[in-house]
């Protein structure tokens, strides 16, 4: 199992999801919400490999820790792997759109120039923005967009573009992410949870309810459990051979 965007460090026990996904053997990208809880995830993972830790700054954070963006190239050569990065246009935090696009540029700037990363991508209500800063970075790294919410128009720019995805239970629950992920190349997909933020069932999701998200993808796909897996499996092979070119 995969679930390449999950918040490890969230969680009210990170060390019982930690070991638990560990035991299950479950390929996990941790991504950070702010860099300065990298350091601190990275050594909760130590040892753990199939548990890998991104180095990020959540969008809704950008404008407000604005300054850490300079801690990026310190910690840029310890992971392969950014996340969670990006642009939030909802209309809570669409007032600060200008500095979040600051700030997403400058680390996707800090990408191009350490050879580039996997990047795990926020872009709920800014998909043509989170697009726009993609395309002027050009060497920043393989994009995965995580839980795509935006116009068909979008994603099929983000397809053209190279993009990978990243698709959850509770993406897939909703008849319009059913028709997104439809319209993904399935060898450009993954699963994820976004636990503990994506929920089910009112419970925070953990990395191995991506088993729910294999289920609905072979309903999409039109294959059973097993090919799911295996197609999934060689995805992430893939993207980790091919790594940020
Ligand atoms: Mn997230």
């Amino acid at each position: 199992m995969i679930d390449f965007h999950c918040h490890l460090d969230l969680y009210p026990d990170p060390g019982e999801v930690i070991e638990e996904s560990d035991t299950l053997g479950i390929y996990v990208l941790a991504v950070t919400t702010t860099p300065r809880a990298f350091p601190t995830l990275k050594k909760m993972l130590t040892g753990r490999k199939r548990l890998r830790a991104a180095l990020g700054l959540h969008p809704e954070l950008a404008a407000e820790r604005a300054r850490e963006v300079d801690l990026f190239p310190l910690l840029l050569p310890e992971t392969d792997y950014v996340g969670e990065i990006g642009l939030d246009g909802s209309p809570a935090h669409r007032s600060t759109l200008s500095a979040q696009t600051a700030v997403f540029t400058s680390i996707l700037g800090h990408c191009q120039s350490q050879g580039g990363r996997i990047l795990s991508i926020h872009s709920r209500g800014a998909e043509t923005e989170v697009l726009d800063c993609l395309q002027a970075a050009p060497g920043a790294g393989t994009p995965i967009l995580h839980w795509f919410s935006g116009k068909e128009r979008d994603l099929d720019r983000a397809i053209q573009a190279g993009c990978w995805f990243s698709v959850g239970p509770a993406m897939l629950r909703s008849k319009n992410g059913q028709k997104l992920a439809a319209r993904m190349p399935p060898d450009r997909v993954l699963t994820e949870t976004d636990g503990p933020f994506g929920i089910s069932g009112g419970q925070p999701l953990k990395p191995w309810d991506v088993d729910v998200a294999e289920r609905q993808l072979a309903d999409l796909w039109g294959v059973d459990g097993a090919q799911v897996s295996t197609r999934l499996r060689s995805n992430l092979r893939r993207l980790l051979e091919r790594g940020s070119r």
